[in-house]
């Protein structure tokens, strides 16, 4: 049985030729350098006329669609792979939930997934992936739970409600204190 690698140039090419978003704009690449004019994609999808406006940023890297970003003094460029819909899931756990992802907000989140990826809701699918996190959502449950006001306890005799705080267990001292039976502890 052979394995076929997920992230293979042939897999993702295969993957964005089944996103209908992607779909059009890829086989439009692959026949012409031009761009087609707005009367040719006038029908499509608003996700496929996102990816026609950065016609002129889109390459093909081993028939792979990504734009390529030039850096403002044009040393250096970057390549995001426009990322298929069925896989947006998977990169979204692995860059927020996994041990390496360590659940980082929005902000942080979409910067590593910019790094390397493109498509046409990324900030969206972003935010909401991190909002309906539910271990972000536990963590910041804890973090707003605020301490109760110490209130007043009208009492009608003497320890007739008592209180007790348990703390410790705390280092020995090394000094001395005889007034209180030798022992004394401090705080660690
Ligand atoms: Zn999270």
């Amino acid at each position: 049985m052979t394995s076929v690698d997920p992230w293979s140039s042939c897999e993702i090419q295969k993957l964005q030729l089944e996103d209908t978003a992607i779909k059009s704009i890829l086989e439009k690449k692959l026949n012409s350098a031009d761009r087609p004019s707005w009367q040719e994609i006038a029908l499509e999808s608003p996700a496929t006329k996102q990816y026609w406006a950065l016609w002129d940023s889109l390459q093909l890297k081993d028939g792979v669609l990504y734009p390529r970003w030039q850096s403002d003094d044009g040393s250096s460029c970057r390549w995001q792979l426009i990322f298929p819909k069925s896989r947006i899931p998977e990169v979204l756990r692995k860059t927020h939930d996994s041990a390496s992802g360590g659940h980082f907000g929005i902000m942080k989140t979409l910067r590593r997934i910019r790094k390397r990826f493109y498509w046409g809701r990324l900030r969206a699918d972003v935010e909401k992936w991190c909002r309906e996190c539910q271990i972000c959502r536990a963590r910041k449950r804890l973090k707003t739970r605020t301490e109760g006001r110490l209130q007043r306890y009208n009492v009608g005799a003497p320890f007739e409600r008592m209180a007790l705080y348990i703390l410790g267990p705390f280092p020995v001292t090394k000094s001395i204190c005889p007034s209180i039976n030798g022992l004394f502890y401090e705080a660690a």
